[in-house]
């Protein structure tokens, strides 16, 4: 249920740029987080999102009544985020030009989270050059009833497969099902390059173990298998940012993890937007430092 607005001298400590309103307003309803509780995470974890967030053109999960009621992706600038929230002209297929969102510093996270975001989902690539992929994604998505055990496992095969032939990898935790693996990449190559490698790697993969694994999106050739969802990797795609939290019961959060404490993991859910702090000190441990960033361009495959 919606909450009337606060009078405009309600405390808030979001700082002193954005105006959160609806502090007490009801997001996730199971576990009772509200708009400021959220607002208050992203404030916190805005340093150790930000060097993965900024600048890209970014997709927003918006839920105004919270997450129980209804939600909608929105991609395009409505022109009503307020001035820390930017917009990026990109060319469309049809040969048009729409205007995309993207972030640069926390008060643009929270122009958004005022406008009743809950997710971040962020391109492949940068605004200064949105032609030129520099982070390429492996969603791992498994067929219900798959035990997260698979997941792992595969999650480390890919690992394993693309150190092979010399890239590096890192694992994040969806805060969904599954884990992403995400490659970082110097930017060089275009998209068509960047889809097409992603996709005969996930199809070699499949091709070698067409028990555990399938390239194809549909649910019917998935059945007992992890989907390995490389499409995330075509322009205009996007995948949950590393610190967004989801629009799913509990607000957990996608959580950068290292590769060694993978095998620890009971499912892809370890934390929820109550745990900031604790997600602002394991950025700093001697296993994350460093996550996600690598001067490294795709081989001759
Ligand atoms: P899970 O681990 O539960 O699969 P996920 O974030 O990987 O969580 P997916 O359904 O696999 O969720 O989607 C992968 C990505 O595809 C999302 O993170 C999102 O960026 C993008 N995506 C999914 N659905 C949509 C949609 N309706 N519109 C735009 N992008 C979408
Ligand atoms: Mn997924
Ligand atoms: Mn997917």
């Amino acid at each position: 249920d919606v909450t009337p607005e606060k009078p405009a001298a309600a405390p808030s400590d979001t700082g002193p740029e954005v105006e959160i309103s609806s502090r007490d307003r009801v997001v996730f309803p199971e576990s009772g987080q509200t708009k400021g509780q959220l607002a208050d995470y992203y404030e916190t974890v805005a340093p150790i999102m930000l060097p993965f967030l900024a600048r890209r053109p970014v997709s927003l999960v918006r839920c105004p009544q919270g997450r129980a009621k209804k939600c909608f992706f929105q991609k395009h600038d409505a022109g009503s985020f307020g001035q820390h929230v930017h917009a990026v002209p990109i060319s469309e297929k049809d040969g048009g030009t729409e205007d995309y969102l993207y972030v640069e510093d926390g008060a643009g996270i929270l122009g958004c989270v005022q406008m009743g975001t809950i997710e971040f989902h962020g391109w492949g690539s940068h605004v200064a050059d949105v032609e030129k992929p520099d982070r390429m994604v492996f969603d791992l998505d498994p067929d219900e009833g798959l035990d997260f055990a698979d997941v792992r496992r595969a999650a480390r095969d890919i690992h394993d497969r693309l150190s092979d032939i010399g890239l590096v990898s890192f694992a994040m935790l969806s805060g969904g099902k599954g884990v992403h693996v995400v490659v970082p990449l110097t930017p060089g190559h275009d998209w068509d390059t960047h889809k097409d490698f992603s996709r005969r790697f996930a199809e070699a993969l499949s091709l070698a173990e067409p028990d555990r694994f399938t390239a194809n999106m549909s649910k019917a050739k998935r059945k007992g298998k992890i989907f390995i969802d490389y499409l995330r990797n075509q322009r205009g795609s996007t995948a949950v940012m590393p610190y967004s939290a989801r629009a799913r019961e509990g607000a957990p959060v996608a959580v950068p993890i290292a590769w060694g404490e993978l095998k620890k993991m009971k499912d892809a859910r370890l934390h929820s937007i109550d745990d900031a702090k604790r997600l602002l000190a394991r950025a700093q441990s001697k296993g994350l430092a460093g996550w996600g960033f690598a001067e490294q361009t795709l081989p001759e495959v």
